[in-house]
């Protein structure tokens, strides 16, 4: 150690600094480097900073200083685990900068902070980081600037019921059992935090890719898929699970979690765990715009319908049209059938939009009987949403509509689709019958895209498969297209079905369809859908 130099505080020599039990230490640079000229045993039994650690923050001070910024200089240390406030002053008169260090020991309140913190970011029920631990959490990952995570919103079907009907006990034990299965199904780098009632978030790393989230998100439904069983009670627990991703556009955890819950309220109606699409939200509330207009339209009948010819492929004759939904908005936009007939049935709006299209199709056609002066020839196929059928009194509508018309049933065809089989079947099976009776001819509409089995095919009163048009499309090149549709043709010979294939946009198509065995098409090699007038003027034309 170096002589004391003239400093006030240094002139009693090394023993000054040992009556002041905190660490103490002179530096001075010299050749750009800092040394400790002198310190206190405190200093050294605390082994606070080596010289290389000291130059940067001794240089931090003196620019400060020559800034004339702070007069009381301050700085953070931590030392093995131990957590120090650092002061410096400038020592004056000295040839070489010098100044005096003096560390405050702030362990002791740094950790009170810590534990104050940690406990308001931690939900004491199930002691895992709470809504504002998991932004915390997230905060820091999207800070390190990678995109290699992923945010799971886990929320539990019917909690509020099982607390309602156990008692808030029990439906705390659930929450900590869940918490507990949960966290066996994720890894020791992801974490779990439960964000709110019984709505749980987790943080993943997803270095593999974003397939790794889904795969989280199924072993924690296998987690949870197991009965729970608490005091006298074996509860069955499920959950709706969203994703967010890590997006370099994203920087506000709110808005992370805010996207994932989107997706979460998605999955509560797939009954899949869903990931938030970046238009997610926008298409939300276009959406919601679009509802709202189109009930506007159904009210002010804004909507109209368009007939497409249905061909007999060997003649070329028309045997019926199809009736397609047209939208156009008060603003002149028109919006397609496969946006609004979602969004339709999404809202509940199809039950009003089905039954104007059933009644408008039925006048149209009884109509064009009048125009042709007795039976025009053709047949008339409505669109029926899986939607209508769960929902609506679809056999005393048709009987009504086709009572109000005079039309005889056999000139209405009902267009269904497979997947209006799949909720309740026998049910679906008795309408289908009780339409039989009026004489309607059931058509099974985008066959081969569903899920329905032959088996259930075979019970029920179809007349008609639709071929659905990926399968027609492209045919004539695709020999696996060839095999599907021979299948089906195969099938329907067999159940004693006629077929119509869909989407022929060339002639060769539709031969090649009709030397196949199919008995009828529709397509735009035959002719788009048409406005009232001209599909029937196209019908005379064609049947002439
Ligand atoms: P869909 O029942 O499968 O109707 C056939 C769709 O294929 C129609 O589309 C038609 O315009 C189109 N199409 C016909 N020929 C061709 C072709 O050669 N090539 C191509 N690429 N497409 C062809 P659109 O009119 O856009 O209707 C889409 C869907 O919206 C319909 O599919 C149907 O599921 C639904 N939809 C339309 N109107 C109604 C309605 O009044 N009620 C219900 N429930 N659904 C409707
Ligand atoms: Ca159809
Ligand atoms: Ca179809």
């Amino acid at each position: 150690m170096a002589t004391p130099p003239e400093s006030p505080w240094l002139t009693a020599r090394e023993g000054a600094l040992e009556l002041v039990p905190i660490p103490l230490a002179t530096v001075t640079v010299r050749d750009g480097r800092a040394v400790v000229e002198m310190h206190n045993r405190a200093f050294a039994r605390a082994r606070l900073l080596d010289e290389p650690e000291l130059m940067p923050l001794v240089e931090l001070f003196l620019s400060s200083e020559a800034h004339g910024e702070e007069r009381d200089w301050q700085a953070g240390a931590t030392v093995e685990r131990r957590h120090y406030r650092l002061t410096m002053a400038r020592l004056p008169h000295r040839a070489e900068p010098a100044c005096l260090i003096a560390f405050v020991d702030q362990t002791a309140e740094v950790r009170t902070e810590e534990t104050l913190r940690r406990e308001m970011a931690t939900d004491s029920l199930t002691g895992l980081p709470n809504r504002s631990g998991f932004t915390d959490v997230l905060e820091a990952s999207i800070a390190r600037g990678s995109d290699c995570w992923a945010v799971l919103m886990i929320d539990l079907d019917r909690f509020s019921r099982f607390n309602a009907c156990l008692g808030s006990l029990t439906g705390d034990e659930l929450l900590i059992t869940v918490a507990r299965r949960i966290k066996g199904a994720l890894r020791h780098s992801d974490t779990l935090a439960r964000t709110g009632g019984d709505e749980f978030g987790v943080l993943l790393n997803i270095e593999a890719g974003r397939a790794e989230a889904d795969q989280v998100a199924r072993r924690i439904r296998e987690a949870l898929a197991t009965p729970f069983r608490l005091s006298e009670y074996e509860l069955r627990v499920s959950c709706a699970i969203g994703i967010a991703f890590g997006d370099g556009a994203v920087t506000d955890p709110e808005d992370v979690i805010r996207h994932a819950q989107v997706a979460m309220k998605k999955s509560k109606a797939t009954k899949n765990a869903e990931s938030y699409q970046t238009r997610a939200l926008d298409t939300a509330r276009e959406e919601f715009a679009m509802e709202t207009a189109l009930r506007r339209a159904i009210e002010g009948e804004r909507l109209n319908l368009v007939y497409q010819p249905i061909c007999d492929l060997a003649t070329g004759r028309v045997t019926g049209f199809e009736a397609l939904a047209r939208w156009t908005d008060e603003q002149g936009v028109h919006h397609e059938p496969g946006r609004f007939i979602p969004v339709a049935e999404e809202s509940g709006l199809i039950v009003p939009l089905g039954r104007w299209a059933l009644d408008q199709a039925v006048r149209t056609l009884a109509q064009w009987d009048v125009r042709a002066g007795g039976c025009c020839g053709a047949t008339v196929a409505v669109n029926l949403s899986p939607i209508q059928l769960q929902r609506d009194a679809i056999p005393e509508i048709v009987a009504r509509v086709l009572a109000d018309s005079g039309l005889p049933g056999e000139r209405l065809k009902l267009e269904i689709t497979e997947s209006a089989l799949i909720a309740d079947p026998d049910r679906i099976a008795r309408i289908l019958t009780e339409l039989k009776t009026l004489g309607v001819t059931i058509a099974m509409d985008d066959f081969g895209t569903g899920f329905s089995n032959l088996a259930s095919l075979q019970k029920l009163p179809i007349d008609v498969l639709k071929i659905d048009r990926t399968f027609v499309t492209g045919l004539l090149t695709d020999r696996d297209k060839v095999a599907i549709v021979r299948a089906i043709l195969g099938l329907s010979q067999a159940l004693g079905m006629d077929t119509v294939a869909e989407g022929i946009e060339a002639v060769e198509v539709g031969q090649t369809l009709a030397a196949l065995g199919c008995t009828m098409g529709q397509g735009y090699a035959y002719a788009r859908p048409l406005s009232p007038d001209d599909a029937y003027a196209f019908l005379r034309a064609r049947n002439a």
